[in-house]
């Protein structure tokens, strides 16, 4: 049960003139210049429709990348049946074949294919070279890596016997198929969620977001050139709600590991308990849902610290992070500093595409999500309640791009302190310095989620406080740092309330969701 022991994927710092950033730079003008068909992968077959979708630039939404073809209803019920004939040889193989692969994946991606899924991530999802860097490469390679060791650990994972009788357990997969629902704003959540499920024994139907198609092409091509067997993960482009009536109306249907949004999630939990009845098994249901993070900083906080965290914790990737914070909470005794150091810093963040480096800024995903985000900041300028710090201004002609923007809230409920907005803007709230228990009592109560939070003081009386006081109002915490950027292996990532279910990306926990476990007992 002896695996390499796992370790995370250095970050490549992309610095000028490093062949890193050369091979980057030739590999994204390489594949810009390409007008690819993308097909789906079912059972082991490419499959072309005549239904080509574009796929877009966010930050040049007139240059397409080339189409991908989408399916329909058909392609599900295909994808389905392929997973399903994968099943018993890929349940049989043995775990050091499926680790193999895995671990095999991740070393293609660390070496070979780091720059492809790293420029097909900057292009397709608009990320800047550090931030794809830290998704698409490092994350995914961490998740491939460690998910292997916690996969040995749970098959140790055995009962206690005794003389004449022999206990054990077998681990399991489940018995029918997974789903993989994935979202757009990150390559290393689109490989992990069927990737996790797979090396677990399982066979997959996965389908990305519209706007991820792109990264996901890449992974599926890597998975395979890594050797995964045909027909255990199966890709599809299909429109959400037709993908889900097919698969949630099918009696082998045995879970979902889904990433996305609260509102798409709990509609999907309640038709799966709505067909409850058609199923040969209880389906696994996890689910990593939306957030509203906070940074919460009390009067002994470090100003220039706290400033940081806000500008690094809301902005880096558009604020498209579901860990982003989005919301802040403010001492009045430090409120005039932090504001300097916040409009200074964000001086220093240019905007544009990500194909120039020095742009720290890129664009949102698309149209749908640029003008979600417009009207908020639209009604923000319109509101009484709320003062523009930063920012505000944002243009759609050749790309999606929004300026990273600061509200200050002068109603600690106003809409954009409790709503998820998911693009870069961050809400302030200044609190009477005197007053963080009233503070506390916000925090907790101003929004449904509780996926990541920041915490900064200098007093430890205070922090533990205030840990105890939030300890349901984040799945993350973090102390005296911004609440975005978790790695795999140290801080294992997930929320809870109406974050998600909270397994744990990258964690044992997580795996152990696609496993059934047998108990045996054998008397001699
Ligand atoms: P989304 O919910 O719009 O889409 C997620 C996936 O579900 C996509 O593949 C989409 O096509 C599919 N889908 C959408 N509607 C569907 C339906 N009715 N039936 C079946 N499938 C459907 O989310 P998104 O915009 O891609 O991603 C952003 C959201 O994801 C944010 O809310 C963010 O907070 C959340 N997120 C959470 C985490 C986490 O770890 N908690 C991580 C990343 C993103």
């Amino acid at each position: 049960f002896r695996v390499p022991t796992p370790v995370n994927e250095p970050v490549k710092s992309y610095a000028p003139g490093s062949p890193e950033r050369e091979e980057l730079q030739r590999t994204y003008k390489e594949l810009k210049s390409q007008q690819l068909d993308v097909p789906m992968y079912i059972g082991g077959d490419k499959v072309y429709t005549d239904n080509k979708q574009p796929m877009l630039q966010p930050h040049d939404h007139q240059h397409i990348l080339g189409h991908f073809n989408y399916g329909d209803a058909s392609h599900v019920e295909q994808a389905i049946n392929a997973a399903l004939a994968a099943h018993e040889a890929w349940a049989n193989m043995s775990w050091e074949h499926r680790a193999s692969i895995f671990l095999k994946a991740a070393e293609l991606l660390a070496g070979p294919w780091r720059a492809r899924l790293n420029a097909a991530t900057m292009l397709g999802q608009s990320k800047n070279a550090y931030q794809a860097e830290i998704d698409s490469a490092c994350e995914l390679v961490d998740f491939l890596r460690f998910n292997v060791q916690y996969m040995t650990e749970i098959y140790q994972m055995q009962p206690e016997s005794s003389p004449g009788v022999w206990n054990r357990m077998e681990h399991r997969p489940l018995e029918g198929f997974v789903f993989a629902l994935t979202p757009f704003n990150f390559t290393a959540i689109a490989g992990n969620l069927p990737a996790s499920a797979a090396m677990m024994g399982n066979v997959v139907v996965w389908k990305p977001a519209n706007t991820q198609v792109y990264a996901a092409h890449m992974i599926m091509e890597l998975f395979r050139e890594a050797g995964l067997p045909d027909g255990v993960i199966n890709l599809v482009y299909v429109d959400g709600p037709e993908a889900g009536d097919v698969i949630f109306n099918h009696p082998d249907f045995a879970g979902i590991h889904f990433t996305g949004s609260t509102g798409v999630f709990q509609n999907i939990w309640k038709t799966i308990g709505t067909n409850i009845h058609k199923y040969k098994t209880y389906p696994r249901i996890v689910g990593e849902t939306g957030g509203k993070d906070f940074i919460l900083a009390h009067k002994s906080a470090d100003a220039k610290a706290l400033a940081t965290a806000i500008t690094r914790g809301a902005f880096e990737y558009q604020g498209q992070k579901c860990s982003a914070a989005s919301r802040a909470y403010i001492p009045s005794n430090l409120w005039e500093e932090v504001k300097g150091y916040v409009q200074e810093d964000l001086k220093t963040f240019k905007m544009g595409a990500p194909e120039d480096f020095s742009n720290f800024i890129n664009a949102v995903i698309d149209e749908k999500s640029f003008d979600k985000i417009a009207k908020y900041i639209d009604d923000a300028k319109n509101s009484n309640e709320v003062e523009v710090i930063a920012g505000g201004n944002y243009d759609k002609s050749k790309g999606y791009f929004i300026e990273p923007t600061v509200l200050l809230s002068h109603n600690p409920t106003y809409v954009t302190l409790c709503e998820e907005i998911f693009g870069p803007v961050i809400s302030i709230y200044v609190y009477d310095e005197n007053n963080f228990e009233d503070t506390l009592e916000l925090v907790n109560s101003t929004s449904p989620y509780a996926l990541t939070g920041a915490i900064l003081s200098q007093d430890r009386y205070i922090i533990e406080h205030a840990m105890k006081k939030l300890s349901n109002a984040a799945g993350n915490f973090y102390i005296n740092d911004k609440p975005t950027g978790a790695v795999v292996g140290q801080q294992p990532f997930g929320g809870a309330r109406a974050s998600g279910t909270n397994d744990k990306a990258g964690s044992m926990l997580n795996l152990l969701r696609w496993v059934s476990a047998r108990s045996i007992k054998e008397t001699f």
